[in-house]
């Protein structure tokens, strides 16, 4: 294309909310046939809320609450912020974490009243060889209808479940919608546990869901199907997507998610709006029939 209608759509783009980084990414966007989505804060809102508290034998609600709550004020992932604010809600007072320890991609551990706390995913319980077997059909329950299940285990043996809910965008829904009718395959990519995954990809209607990913592992995905032969766009909102934003043949960033995916990545959607790809697609046809 121009350099002319290059700017021309540049223009247009922003215009709608979408940020073009440079030629190359309004190029590639017509070209692509499959659409890698990564799901929390992409997909989702990614603004969770405490939807259960379910305490194992000997444990209580509020204590529960307290060693979780207080442990979670030390991480930064959007679940601890669910469990801070579903704590103090609920009227819970929280203390100051000791030792506290990220997990990446499982959880967090650390000491809070003296007590030896570890909250995160099954495998992250599984790691420290914790039974989660008293929960799990309660964890089965929560994730069939698409809500994140962490487990909370006091010294060494589980002490209850907290369920998390992530409403899906209102856009969404539409969003995959017209990439469907445009002949694009939808991947869902995330951390979370394939049972919740599939929940919200089914409600969706997406093609193929990708679970229980590290964050590391991201980049790898996406590369399989480029080596599969297909032309990839990612959508994402973390730092844990920025490298495959980077590795994508477009990379897609939310407007309101970190800085680092908008600098690794080709397009903005500046209000996390998935409908925008749609229209940043029109673009980089009209743009690139300009020149023939
Ligand atoms: P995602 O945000 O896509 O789910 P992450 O890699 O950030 O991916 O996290 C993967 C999983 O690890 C989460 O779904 C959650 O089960 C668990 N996890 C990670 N960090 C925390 C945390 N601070 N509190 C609770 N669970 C966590
Ligand atoms: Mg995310």
């Amino acid at each position: 294309a121009t350099p002319m209608s290059i700017m021309v759509a540049t223009g247009k783009g922003a215009g709608m909310g979408v940020l073009f980084r440079n030629a190359e990414a309004i190029e590639t966007l017509r070209k692509i046939d499959l659409l890698v989505v990564d799901k929390t804060g992409t997909l989702t809102l990614g603004e969770p809320k405490l939807t259960g508290v379910m305490p194992a034998a000997g444990m209580d609600e509020r204590r529960l609450l307290t060693l979780a709550g207080s442990l979670e004020q030390g991480s930064e992932h959007p679940l601890a912020a669910a469990l801070v604010a579903g704590a103090r809600e609920r009227g819970v007072a929280l203390v100051e974490a000791q030792d506290f320890t990220s997990h990446t991609g499982k959880g967090v551990s650390g000491r809070v009243d003296g007590v030896e706390v570890l909250l995160g995913n099954a495998k992250l319980l599984d790691d420290f060889a914790i039974d989660t077997a008293a929960l799990a059909e309660r964890a089965r329950q929560r994730r069939e209808e698409g809500q994140t299940v962490i487990f909370v285990a006091a010294d060494g043996r589980l002490a209850g479940l907290l369920a998390v809910s992530d409403p899906i965008k209102d856009t969404t829904p539409a969003a995959i919608t017209q990439l469907h009718d445009e002949g694009i395959r939808i991947v869902m990519l995330t951390g979370d546990n394939r049972a919740t995954a599939e929940a919200v990809g089914k409600k969706l209607g997406i093609d193929d869901i990708v679970a229980e990913v590290l964050p590391d592992e991201k980049a790898a995905v996406v590369g399989r199907y480029q080596q599969e032969g297909h032309r990839v766009a990612m959508a994402g909102d973390g730092i844990n997507d920025a490298p495959a934003l980077a590795k994508a043949d477009v990379g897609i960033a939310m407007g309101t998610g970190t800085d680092v995916a908008m600098e690794s990545a080709g397009v903005t959607l500046v209000k996390g709006d998935l409908t925008g790809i749609v229209r940043a697609r029109k673009l980089s046809r009209a743009t690139m029939a300009n020149i023939r």
